[in-house]
């Protein structure tokens, strides 16, 4: 926590974005008398904060802001991740930041989930990058892994120097990842290996990762396990892992397939007791948990640009677009989610620090937001008119990514779902 704290502290704790002074709201209250009206945070929930989590959330902002924002525009348009961010990430130690020990900083829910609004401010593309790393990969790691893979791959990971891959879904089932095929089946000449088979798809990091946390079938139980696939010691023609190209969202991010064809992998490698979904549902929670959060900096930096927007573009007589009623009912309504939003996700991240969280809540907060972020930031899209259409103003590209995060780690129906059953204790998938 201490050495976190260290390598993130910033001076002037209250230091705000770069920018956001020239376009910072008159308050609506006469100085001195009843306090003001903070259209960057309407429900004041910086006041919900620690010291250190203000002070994560700022340095993770300027980092964003001053290194990976200039990036954004020129890797969407080439569909072109660069994976030296994860290396930058983890030099300040934005990678696993929940996990205690291991090289990581073992920071509160909160302050993980306030990192990943601070980088999907950016782009939701960058963010999935990151958090593939540190809650799906690193996070499986820490919670199912044995003491030696933690010492193996975490101090590595938290610096972002071996990269992971998360894989689930496959081509035949997505929603529905217990009908898996891929299948790992005991070596028949090398003792204490598995050969594993089969693809996956849509798959984040896939062609940039050292390590890939496959999860197959054992051939004897039928049970779901999870294998730690190193690349570096999959023979030739045994792991293929193509990116899959032309996407039209989360272009600054990287996606892949995962073939595996008998591919060897050492038992040590499996993860030692979790067996079925429960293994990649609870690596899944923490990562929608910082789904849930990190959205709202998307949808955050489209009400930015749109009250930015909306001020200077003048139509009928020389207003700005900003006096007109519907303008405003955009803006307002966005920001009244995006208030929501965030309070719904500092109490999930409060109860699960207290162990208190249900996947129910996760699923509530992820689906709730992501819809949220979705639908107004395609509101706020129809501010800028035609000019919307130009990559340059970025909220197009938000509006793409988000239909992403909506679709990915449980599809918002199937969160529906999810929440139906402990509502009615009726299931209701299949
Ligand atoms: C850019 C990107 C990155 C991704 N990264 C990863 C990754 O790193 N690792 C990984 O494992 N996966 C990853 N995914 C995959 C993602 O999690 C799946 O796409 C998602 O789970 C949905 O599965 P599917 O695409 O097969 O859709 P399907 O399961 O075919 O669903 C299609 C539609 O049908 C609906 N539907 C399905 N079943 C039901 C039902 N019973 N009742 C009502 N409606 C239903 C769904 O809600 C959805 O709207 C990624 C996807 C994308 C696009």
């Amino acid at each position: 926590m201490l050495s976190f704290c260290r390598r993130l502290r910033i001076k002037g704790s209250h230091a705000r974005l770069p920018g956001t002074q020239v376009l910072k709201a008159r308050c609506y209250a006469s100085a001195g008398s009843r306090p003001g009206f903070d259209w960057e945070d309407p429900l004041l929930t910086k006041d919900l904060l620690t010291e250190e989590e203000l002070a994560i959330s700022e340095t993770a902002e300027r980092y964003c802001q001053e290194h990976i924002l200039p990036r954004v525009l020129q890797a969407y348009r080439n569909e072109h991740y660069d994976p030296k961010i994860l290396e930058e990430m983890g030099d300040l130690g934005l990678l696993g930041a929940t996990i205690d020990g291991f090289g990581c900083a073992g920071v509160s829910t909160v302050a993980g989930g306030l990192i990943t609004r601070a980088v999907e401010r950016v782009d939701s593309g960058y963010r999935s990058g990151m958090s593939v790393q540190s809650s799906l990969v690193m996070g499986g790691i820490y919670e199912f892994g044995t003491a030696e893979q933690k010492e193996k791959y975490l101090p590595s990971m938290a610096k972002g120097k071996l990269l992971g891959a998360f894989g689930l879904t496959e081509p035949n089932h997505g929603s529905d990842p217990g009908s898996m095929e891929c299948i790992a089946r005991r070596h028949p000449h090398k003792s204490g290996y598995y050969l594993l088979s089969g693809s996956k798809t849509w798959i984040t990091n896939s062609p940039i990762a050292d390590v890939l946390l496959v999860w197959a079938k054992l051939e004897q139980t039928g049970k779901i396990r999870g294998f730690l696939v190193e690349r570096r010691d999959c023979p030739a023609g045994t792991l293929e892992t193509p990116a899959i190209k032309n996407k039209t969202g989360l272009r600054a991010s990287i996606t892949g397939m995962i073939h595996l064809d008998d591919c060897p992998v050492p038992e040590a490698n499996m993860f030692p007791d979790v067996e079925g979904l429960k293994g990649p549902f609870s690596c899944l929670n923490s990562a929608r948990y910082g789904i849930a959060f990190g959205t709202m900096g998307a949808l955050e930096d489209c009400i930015f640009h749109a009250r930015a927007y909306a001020l200077e573009r003048k139509q009928f007589k020389g207003n700005p677009l900003a006096k007109y009623q519907l303008v405003q009912k955009k803006l307002a309504d966005a920001a009244t989610d995006v208030s929501y939003g965030i309070l719904a996700a500092i109490q999930v991240g409060r109860l699960k620090d207290q162990g208190k969280a249900t996947p129910e809540m996760i699923s509530m907060i992820k689906r709730q937001n992501c819809d949220r972020a979705l639908h107004n930031a395609r509101a706020l899209q129809e501010i800028f008119g035609g000019n919307a259409v130009s990559d340059e103003y970025g909220v197009g590209r938000h509006v793409a990514n988000l239909f992403v995060t909506q679709t990915y780690e449980g599809q918002s129906d199937i969160h529906s779902l999810i929440i139906g059953r402990a509502i009615t204790g009726v299931q209701a998938f299949a």
